[in-house]
């Protein structure tokens, strides 16, 4: 026995070693890329396949939510051009949450563009320590970034304006501690439409939502951010990954209903048909609530297991 445990002990070990950096990998999604398109109005998608980017364009310059890593700076530039936009007109530069998926290309852009960075009071340590700060992820240096000074710091509800855009950060933590949903409107075809982007909802592998000594409040915030997300008006579903609104089947069902040739006009066309797929209040609520359930499945666990 005495033998036995040095050998179960170094089994353990390969076994930890190997989750973690199974779960280290980024996903290659997360760098492959996405034709740009515009969403609805003055609001385009710039991302890559994994990652959900947006650029939401002004005559005064534009506004651009999500870093991404590093590696896709060069995607999210192209992106941009290909629309026919300028990546030097970026002047804002927003986040949905400090993880290195979504804000470790930041100081990279603010290098290249003078944009000015603005993150929610609770995440700003986390982006200007490169993640250090960070209370899940701040010792794993496979998760840490270049840091990235904040130029403003928002607070819950702040407005972010821009040559007549207006953006709302609205704080949805749990995720992190400082997660922003962001709402704007946009007028297409002589109608308004909310949109949502989403922070994220995700409580993930590891975390601790019970007797958390770096995050005591993580179960309350988790519920906060969805008594948010329930309140918050939604024509337009969006996302800090294109995995949570059906990125994918949405674009490729516009793409299909942008080549279909009209029919006359005198048919009545242009109806159900070729509305816009990423008009889906009912795909929100159903994603929010499943979310919901997850996590208060997984809190029920983990209470049960401190017991
Ligand atoms: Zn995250």
């Amino acid at each position: 026995m005495r033998r036995l445990i040095p050998i179960l002990s170094r089994v353990l070990i390969l076994l930890l070693a190997t989750t973690g950096s199974a779960f280290a990998q980024n996903d290659p999604e997360w760098t492959e890329p996405f034709p740009p398109f515009r969403i609805a109005g003055n609001l385009y998608y710039v991302g890559s396949k994994g990652l959900a980017s947006y650029l939401v364009t002004t005559p005064q310059g534009n506004i651009l939510i999500n870093s991404d890593l590093e590696a896709n700076v060069p995607l999210l530039r192209a992106s941009i051009e290909k629309l026919g936009f300028k990546f030097k007109d970026t002047k804002v530069l927003l986040i949905s949450h400090a993880h290195w998926d979504h804000d470790a290309g930041s100081a990279k852009i603010k290098e290249l563009t003078g944009a000015s960075y603005m993150v929610m009071d609770a995440d700003v340590p986390v982006v200007e320590s490169g993640g250090k700060a960070d209370f899940q992820y701040g010792n794993r240096a496979e998760f840490l970034y270049p840091p990235a000074k904040v130029d403003r710091v928002l607070h819950d509800g702040d407005e972010v304006k821009l040559g007549g855009a207006v953006l709302v950060a609205h704080l949805t933590p749990g995720h992190t501690k400082g997660c922003t949903t962001w709402t704007i409107k946009v007028a297409e075809g002589g109608k308004t439409y909310n949109v949502v982007i989403v922070g994220s909802p995700n409580v993930n592998p590891g975390y601790k939502l019970v007797h958390n000594s770096s995050y005591p409040q993580i179960a309350q915030d988790y519920q906060r951010m969805f008594d948010v997300l329930k309140s918050l008006p939604c024509d337009i579903f969006l996302g800090a990954h294109g995995g949570y609104f059906g990125l994918e089947e949405k674009y490729a069902h516009g793409e299909e209903a942008r080549r279909r040739p009209k029919a006359a006009p005198t048919s009545g066309a242009d109806k159900a048909g070729d509305a816009n797929p990423f008009l889906d209040p009912d795909g929100y609520k159903k994603f929010v609530a499943e979310k919901e359930q997850e996590f208060l499945t997984e809190l029920a666990k983990q209470t049960l297991a401190a017991k």
